[in-house]
Order: C-alpha cells, then sequence, then structure tokens
C-alpha cells in the first residue's frame, strides 16, 4: 500500500483522482443547496446496508423531483466500484463513510441532468475517541430544527445550514458540546448528523420520523432492541424526559451509537459510560456489523 497515493471520485462518468474531480461554479449544488445525498459506512471494509441507503437516498430524490437518471442497481454498483478503487488506501483498522449526491445540475444547461458524485472519506475514529471514554455533552441550541411545515427533516439534503446555526451557537458557548435540536414544538428532535434515544425504565424513547431524518442507524438499534424485547417507543420527548432520563445516547452512520453524559450541564441518570443498556445495544451493533465498534474508537486513545 503507498501512502502518496491518492483517494478517487465519481463525477459524472469518470472516476478521477479526487484532486481532479471538479463540479462547475454554476452547479445548483453549490448556488443554492439544491441537491441531495447519502451516506453509509465500511466496518472491517465490508460496506454496510448500501441497499438501504440508497433507498432513501431515491425518496430524497423523489421529494426533491431530481431525475437521478440511472436506476438504483447502477447507482450500488458504481459505488462499490469507487469503494474498491479506494480500499487499498485504507489501514487495517480504518474505514470509509461512502457517499452518494445528486445536484439538480449545471445552471443553463437546459438538458437538466444532474451532477452525480461517488466518493468516499476516511472516518474519524481518532477525533471522537474520547467520547467512547466519557460520553458526549449534548446541549439544546435556541434555534429549532427546520419543521416539517418549511421543509422536510426526511429528505438528506445539502442544505445543513439549520444544523450548523445549531452547531455554531452551542460550540461557541462550549467548544466540546454537540448540538441536539428542539422541533418548533419544544421536544427533542435531532443533531447534525445524528439521531437521539432516551432509556427510562428499561424502555427505549425517540421522536417521531415525521421531525427527523429516519437515520439507518436509529432502525438498526430499533430492530436490536425488539429483537431482544426491549419496548421502543417512537413519541414526543422534551427536556424533562431527558434529564429524568436513565440513559441516552445518540446513533449516527459514524457513531453507531454513542453514549450522552450531559444534557445542558445535567448529568444522564448516574452519569456511567457506558450505561447497562448501551451497553447491551452497543455489543449487539457490534455482532450486527462484525466489528467491535466500541473497540474500534477506543484503540486510537494514547
Ligand atoms: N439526522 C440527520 C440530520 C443526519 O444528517 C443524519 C446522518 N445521516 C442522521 C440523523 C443519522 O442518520 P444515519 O443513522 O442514517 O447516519
Amino acid at each position: 500500500m503507498s501512502m502518496d497515493r491518492e483517494r478517487v471520485a465519481y463525477v459524472n462518468g469518470e472516476i478521477a483522482p479526487e484532486s481532479e474531480a471538479k463540479v462547475s461554479i454554476g452547479d445548483a449544488g453549490f448556488l443554492y443547496g439544491d441537491a441531495v445525498f447519502d451516506t453509509t459506512r465500511s466496518f472491517g471494509h465490508r460496506i454496510f446496508r448500501l441497499e438501504q441507503h440508497i433507498d432513501r437516498l431515491y425518496d430524497s430524490l423523489k421529494y426533491m423531483r431530481i431525475d437521478p437518471g440511472m436506476s438504483e442497481r447502477e447507482l450500488a454498483g458504481l459505488t462499490v466500484e469507487v469503494f474498491e478503487a479506494n480500499r487499498g488506501l485504507l489501514g487495517d483498522d480504518d474505514d470509509y463513510w461512502i457517499t452518494q449526491r445528486f445536484t439538480r445540475g449545471v445552471r443553463g444547461d437546459e438538458g437538466g441532468r444532474p451532477t452525480v458524485i461517488v466518493e468516499c472519506y476516511p472516518l474519524p475514529f481518532e477525533e471522537r475517541a474520547r467520547f467512547y471514554r466519557d460520553g458526549l455533552a449534548v446541549a439544546t441550541p435556541s434555534i429549532r430544527r427546520t419543521p416539517p411545515q418549511s421543509m422536510s427533516p426526511r429528505a438528506k439534503m445539502h442544505n445543513y445550514v439549520n444544523m450548523i446555526q445549531a452547531e455554531l451557537e452551542v460550540k461557541g458557548q462550549n467548544p466540546d458540546a454537540w448540538a441536539i435540536m428542539l422541533d418548533v414544538n419544544g421536544n427533542l428532535c435531532e443533531g447534525q448528523g445524528s439521531n437521539i434515544f432516551l432509556v427510562k425504565d428499561g424502555a427505549l424513547f425517540t421522536p417521531k420520523e415525521q421531525y427527523v431524518l429516519a437515520g439507518i442507524s436509529r432502525a438498526v438499534v430499533i430492530e436490536l432492541a425488539q429483537e431482544v424485547g426491549i419496548e421502543v417507543h417512537e413519541t414526543d420527548v422534551d427536556l424533562y424526559d431527558a434529564y429524568t432520563a436513565d440513559e441516552a445516547f445518540v446513533t449516527s452512520t459514524s457513531f453507531c451509537i454513542c453514549q450522552i453524559s450531559t444534557v445542558n450541564g445535567a448529568v444522564v441518570g448516574d452519569g456511567a459510560v457506558p450505561g447497562p443498556l448501551t451497553d447491551r445495544l452497543q455489543k449487539a451493533y457490534s455482532g450486527l456489523v462484525g466489528i467491535d465498534i466500541v473497540g474500534q474508537y477506543l484503540s486510537r486513545l494514547g
């Protein structure tokens, strides 16, 4: 494996070194955030739930009325091709985020062809390792998650400004904190890249799909919980529920399951990291994906 080799990306029909892969300054994704994407990851160099991510991507495309110009199967094939072309650059214990993007295309192109990108990016294990030791400090900013009445959070679109504003507000006060937004009704909603779960009296509680992106990792946790007889409630949960919860965690493609230690400075439960139910679900997640998801992060601690 040569360290000076560069990753490659697919852009509009060609696979090229990332430094040569370009999109137009007139691209709608760049001009207006008029684009959709989806991101899965690899576990032990194997792509996870590609079909499910591509299904969600095609729903986002439908919502945005962008014609992808290719079938789900073609896109899956392309994704595997780009991943395989980059796989040799991964260290044994490293993995990639794997992303597909479709924009509405380039201004003035009357044919209206979308811009299509497939790319890989190394997961930030080192940067985030301490969160598996210490838990995440979560804070709720004043800014609320865009409601479905304005733009559906169920579609995964390029426009993340609402959530970026939330992160700026929270990190401006505590650079180590992660934003979990409230929805316009004051219920817990989601973070820039993650869903939230609370644990109370042995059951799981998570916000309803209408207000959040239906995370694939969220779905995995719901499946795993149901398999072992843990009740899951998709329902409104607010800050009272968070402050009085026994445990709380976020789910995302990169984190899988990561414990929340505090919410707005209040210790969740007894503050144990991981809490017993979170630990059980993390182990079940590891069993499903075939690698120790927590160990992969913790091994990076000095
Ligand atoms: N919510 C938002 C807004 C996200 O961007 C993400 C990341 N895709 C998630 C939730 C978690 O979804 P997943 O588990 O599919 O990564």
